[in-house]
């Protein structure tokens, strides 16, 4: 089950509050974070925060620790791997991965 793509997941989802989303990167992607936000998240490619669901960082470089085994939303998809920002395949959950390994 992929991370749906909503404006709940987004307003539960961490990493605003991580050590790793630096004030920097904050800054820089506010103006697009709030302009895609009065659209539908559903058609949006790729947003600056909630990365189990639209993929890797393009401005966090630096793991500073991660909160994502806190998030409501990781335990919700069962999700198992942390720093979103900075890996490919966060979009895949635990039940999508039994299910490639079976095929
Ligand atoms: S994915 Fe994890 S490490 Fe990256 S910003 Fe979010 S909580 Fe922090
Ligand atoms: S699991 Fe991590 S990246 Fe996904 S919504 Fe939660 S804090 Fe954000």
């Amino acid at each position: 089950m992929l991370v749906e793509k909503s404006k709940e997941n987004l307003a539960r989802c961490q990493c605003m509050e991580c050590p790793s989303y630096s004030m920097g990167c904050k800054i820089k992607n506010f103006p697009e974070n709030m302009i895609k936000l009065m659209g539908d998240l559903d058609n949006v490619e790729h947003y600056e925060k909630m990365f189990c669901a639209f993929g890797k960082s393009h401005c966090i470089a630096e793991d500073k620790g991660c909160l994502c085994e806190t998030c409501p939303v990781y335990n919700e998809y069962d999700l198992h791997r942390e720093e979103y920002c900075m890996k490919d395949g966060g979009k895949i959950s635990r039940g999508c991965w039994t299910d490639v390994e079976k095929n």
